[in-house]
């Protein structure tokens, strides 16, 4: 496969190339996008055949699981059960932004996304162009980093592209992303919020 590269400019964005990458998104291909923490590789979180793509394309190991990406808070109730209190408090506060949180996952995540788990985690990103592209494309869009397992987390398109060229449809450059660590991970599926992976968004920060 031929992966195509397209130069997005982030202050002004052309969403009639962001529609090209939409359209692959929705018709299960795979799409490298910036964030604000690293580039993710994403795919229909909704479609597990979709899903099985990334895994295969990363080298990743199928019950790791992966983190769906939505655009606005709305978007959240269809993937999940119930947003207890805890995660309302810490969306406010913190989305959009690198904080992931687990939830009981709804009947319409595929066991494919969520490495075989009840739950899923859920994250709204603050790159403009991630935020857009997941609007754009009208399905949650799973994103784990753009790189083949074991390797570093890519920070630029030129990453993206010695790891990832020939395995997936399209690569978004929109120039180097700001944070080159992973989201902070919070599961707010039980009584008490536990911290599962230290992150962007920090303990101190969260116990506010
Ligand atoms: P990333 O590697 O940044 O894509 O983040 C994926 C990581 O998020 C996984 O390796 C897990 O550690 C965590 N994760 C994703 N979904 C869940 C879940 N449902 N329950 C617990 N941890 C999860
Ligand atoms: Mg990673």
């Amino acid at each position: 496969m031929d992966t195509k590269v397209v130069k997005i400019d982030k202050e002004q964005i052309d969403d009639e190339k962001l529609m090209e990458a939409a359209e692959i998104l929705r018709a299960g291909g795979l799409v490298a996008f910036p964030t604000e923490t690293v580039y993710g590789l994403g795919a229909n979180a909704l479609n597990e055949e979709a899903a099985k793509k990334i895994y295969a394309a990363k080298g990743r190991p199928s019950d790791n699981p992966l983190i769906a990406h939505i655009s606005k808070p709305e978007e959240l109730a269809p993937l999940v059960k119930e947003v207890p209190e805890a995660g309302k408090k810490l969306m406010e506060a913190y989305w959009p932004g690198p904080l992931t949180m687990i939830f009981p996952k709804s009947d319409i995540v595929p066991y494919g996304t969520t490495g075989g788990l009840e739950t899923v985690a859920v994250r709204m990103p603050s790159d403009p162009v991630a935020n857009r592209l997941i609007h754009l494309a009208k399905v949650p869009v799973a994103a784990p980093s753009a790189n083949t397992s074991g390797r570093p987390s890519p920070t630029t398109a030129q990453h993206v592209w010695q790891d990832m060229n020939g395995r997936i449809e399209m690569i978004l450059d929109g120039g180097p992303v700001g944070i080159g660590v992973e989201s902070t991970i919070v599961d707010v599926s039980g009584e008490v919020p536990t911290l599962l992976r230290p992150g962007a968004v920090t303990m101190e920060m969260l116990e506010k």
